[in-house]
């Protein structure tokens, strides 16, 4: 047998694994072990992913070294893997490692005294299933008495958005671009891909010479003339398509809904509002730094003034919401992630959540093809009078969620739920099939079994 042929075989092998022990696509299914009230489980497909994982391979870009997952819900429908993170379009599978769906437990008691809560994580089984089959898992979302719609992406409840819990968003956030992998096989030959972080050079200056890059980081020095230190100097994100055709690859666009674990069907990908910049600085001397997030127009800005930790939200040069960051929060390097997240402006430091205000109204997902070439530089970290270091920059993006055709299209329950019936999503709509869809449909109290949690792996 040839090594193709092998490697095919060896796939389609792994697959029917996968097949046979998920029963069906796109449910979570699970088999369980252990005493009444408390079980393990194995995960079994992708539909929760990346919350929980099934049975996945392994990769790692023989590019940039970035690590990614691919799941085995669905057979491959090519040979080559186009990495995530750099673009890079000839990875390929025989060199990942299998995976086994990740362990999770069952908590069976834990709805005895307390009705199950928005965002909980709960194994049910199918209304017509006995009790020895496989359960599904899914998230609560909708609860009795409520009507659950889509739009642009977010989830709406009675009409009002879901503001996701800070904590639920950091354990389904996609990540989107990680600094610490960059391209490493280009030829010498050819021109360099181009810099995915790189100082704003379009004013009257053709470089600017107060930032520097070595070694992953940049480094801001103000400049010594004055009225150009009185100026923002920006570091700007540059987002690639990271498209398999070679051309393509670095071709700059907006954040889309696109996930990497996902091989199935090409679909109809939606650009993405919520998203995140988790950035390492460390700031130094008196003087400003800011963070402009532009999948959003106007541009959302958030300025923080050092030594003093004053932060000022801004859309348009407006400001709208004002706070001080606890005392020490700019001495030595700190973690900040900032971003919109369901129509917020959130605001963390090393993690923690230090604001979530209510965007204005005039702050919207971009529609001109202006704005939207504005979203192909969606993040800039800006500094003015102080010394900055930029270390690790990662950026996230929070989950799209889809109608049941997966179209993008903005969709609604038809009427409230009834008494103690709840609807159930999966955390990658996707592949996911639950209440959306008619073969699932919202589901009965009695239906669920109890609350998953991930389990130690
Ligand atoms: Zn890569």
């Amino acid at each position: 047998m040839s090594t193709q042929a092998a490697l095919n075989a060896k796939r389609r092998r792994l697959f029917l694994m996968g097949v046979l022990f998920g029963m069906a696509v796109g449910l979570a299914t699970a088999f369980w072990l252990g005493g009444e009230r408390h079980r393990t489980a194995r995960i079994a497909s992708g539909s929760m992913a990346p919350t929980l994982y099934g049975p996945h391979w392994q990769n790692i870009c023989r590019d940039c070294g970035f690590t990614w997952r691919v799941g085995q819900d669905i057979a491959p429908d090519r040979e080559r893997f186009v990495c995530p993170n750099c673009g890079y379009a000839q990875n390929d599978l025989q060199d990942a490692g299998v995976q086994r769906g990740q362990q999770v437990d069952l908590h069976s008691g834990s709805y005895k005294n307390r009705r199950p809560q928005r965002g909980d994580m709960v194994a049910f089984r199918k209304a017509a299933q006995k009790k020895a089959t496989p359960w599904a898992v899914k998230r609560i979302v909708g609860l009795p008495g409520e009507q659950v719609s889509i739009q642009g992406g977010d989830l709406y409840i009675d009409g009002a958005i879901w503001k996701k819990p800070w904590q639920l968003f950091q354990r389904q956030a996609v990540l989107v671009h990680d600094s610490r992998f960059s391209p490493q096989l280009h030829p010498a030959n050819k021109p360099p891909l181009p810099l995915r972080w790189r100082p704003r050079n379009d004013g009257p200056r053709n470089d600017d010479p107060s930032w520097r890059f070595e070694r992953g980081r940049y480094q801001y020095a103000p400049p010594t003339d004055a009225e150009n230190a009185r100026e923002f100097h920006w570091l700007v994100y540059h987002h690639w398509l990271c498209s398999e055709i070679p051309q393509l690859r670095t071709k700059e666009a907006a954040i889309l809904d696109g996930f990497a674990y996902n091989v199935g069907p090409a679909r109809q990908l939606q650009a993405v509002t919520d998203v995140v910049l988790e950035c390492e600085l460390t700031v130094q001397g008196e003087g400003e730094i800011a963070l402009e997030l532009r999948t959003v127009n106007p541009p959302l800005t958030c300025k923080i003034s050092a030594p003093a930790g004053q932060v000022t939200l801004l859309v348009d040069n407006n400001p709208f919401h004002t706070f001080r960051l606890p005392p020490g929060s700019l001495v030595g390097k700190h973690v900040f992630t900032f971003g919109v997240l369901d129509r917020q402006a959130v605001l963390a430091l090393d993690g923690v959540l230090q604001c979530s205000p209510e965007l204005p109204n005039s702050s919207q997902a971009p529609k001109s093809l202006q704005s939207k070439l504005l979203a192909a530089e969606p993040f800039q970290i800006g500094a003015r009078g102080v010394a900055l270091v930029v270390g690790r920059r990662r950026i996230l993006r929070d989950v799209y969620y889809l109608d049941p055709l997966r179209l993008g299209r903005d969709w609604s329950t038809k009427e409230p739920l009834s008494a103690d019936v709840f609807f159930v999503l999966g955390d990658n709509p996707p592949l996911s099939i639950d209440s959306r869809q008619p073969n699932v449909g919202p589901i009965h109290r009695q239906q669920i079994v109890g609350q998953v949690h991930l389990a130690p792996q």
